[in-house]
């Protein structure tokens, strides 16, 4: 088993090197090879995404990211930007479906900013399309009244657009997720306005006559929004494009209170995935030893459930996380009083020493 460790800027190698560490007291014969991505690469070899880190990705049965990014790249040209490296390695590797599990972990209910009973046992998956849609949709453009291009731009495009291909592999991995799970999928859409929403919306429906044993069904992406805060708990798998995906799923993590705490995978059809926390790379806390390693090591475990074939082991890592909260350990984000507020080191160690237990 191969694995791509790609901990990249900020807070990134603090985490990574938490879940390393958990991955390694497993038993489990790895081969963990690191290489620089996102500004650390710009800054060792001029480009956010050298080619040997690529290859190494490539070549890996799975990769473990971190994060990338710091406010000081912002001037750059937009190719040379940390976060150019994430795009890259999605479309090199065709990593088209996106998993966020929002889990509202028992212990962390208080840290929500809604009601408890809204949220307690949350557990729900939004599926994300991420390699279609306005994002990477041509053409696009800026445009002045005399048809040149910027400065004095007087107008800019881009255009939304999926194929029925694009729309069909995503909803297959949707349902398939779902009949491991409550067997229901809520497609999002904006088939109201958008002609592109329609076209989701159809084929959706017909992927879905192959899944008899799953309900579906739509919904528009307003009311989605909606919905999340008022009842998140109706959801079971949401299933939607690039562009809402990316935002809804924000709003979803947040309804768990820490985005310390999520963890997400993009996978190819191949099984190959890239696995991440949800979150940035935290420039204003870097270096301080206080970020939550959590999302990062249940990233592990995702990947050792979805590339690596190892689902005991996963489910010990997320039991050996559970039993650290309930020993109260706390780091700066999920702390409230009367737990015990830890570093991103100590936390690593009490899962490490969670994992040990488990195994004697
Ligand atoms: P962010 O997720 O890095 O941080 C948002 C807030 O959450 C900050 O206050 C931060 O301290 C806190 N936070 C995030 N992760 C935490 C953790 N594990 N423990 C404790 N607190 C945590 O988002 P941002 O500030 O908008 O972006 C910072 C940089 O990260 C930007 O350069 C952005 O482009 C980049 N970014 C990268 C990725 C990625 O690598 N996949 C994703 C999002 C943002």
């Amino acid at each position: 088993m191969k694995i791509a460790v790609l901990p990249g800027d900020g807070i990134g190698t603090e985490i990574v090197a938490e879940a390393v560490k958990v991955l390694q007291v497993l038993d489990l014969q790895f081969e963990l090879e690191s290489a620089l991505v996102g500004g650390a690469a710009y800054e060792a070899h001029g480009h956010p995404l050298p080619d040997a880190t690529l290859q190494l990705a490539k070549d890996a049965d799975a990769i473990l990211f971190g994060a990338v990014g710091d406010w000081k790249y912002d001037k750059l040209e937009r190719h040379l930007r940390p976060e150019q490296a994430i795009l890259g390695l999605r479309k090199h590797l065709g990593l088209f479906a996106n998993f966020r599990p929002a889990i509202c972990y028992e212990q962390l209910v208080g840290a929500s900013s809604l009601r408890p009973e809204l949220i307690a046992g949350l557990d729900i998956l939004i599926i994300r399309e991420l390699t279609g849609d306005i994002y990477f949709g041509q053409p696009r453009g800026r445009r002045t009244a005399a048809d040149g291009h910027f400065p004095g731009a007087e107008e800019a495009f881009d255009t939304m657009r999926y194929s029925r291909p694009e729309i069909e592999r995503i909803a297959h991995v949707a349902f398939q997720a779902a009949r491991k799970r409550d067997k229901r999928v809520t497609s999002v859409d904006k088939a109201n306005v958008l002609e592109t929403f329609q076209f989701w919306k159809d084929v959706v429906s017909e992927v879905g006559l192959q899944y008899p044993d799953v309900a579906l069904d739509h919904m528009y992406v307003d009311n989605a929004a909606m919905q999340l805060v008022k009842a998140p708990k109706k959801f079971d798998v949401l299933v939607t494009g690039n562009m809402f995906g990316d935002i809804l799923s924000d709003e979803a993590a947040m309804l768990t209170g820490s985005i310390g705490m999520l963890p997400s995978a993009s996978m190819n059809s191949s099984n190959q995935g890239l696995y991440e926390p949800s979150h940035g790379s935290a420039p204003d806390i870097a270096g301080q030893g206080i970020a939550n390693p959590l999302a990062t090591i249940l990233s592990a475990a995702m990947m050792l459930r979805f590339s690596l074939n190892q689902p005991e082991a996963a489910q010990r890592i997320e039991a050996a996380v559970k039993d650290v909260l309930a020993a109260g350990l706390r780091t700066g984000d999920i702390y409230s009083e009367g737990t015990t507020r830890v570093g991103t080191r100590a936390m690593g160690d009490a899962v490490v020493a969670a994992l040990n237990k488990s195994k004697g």
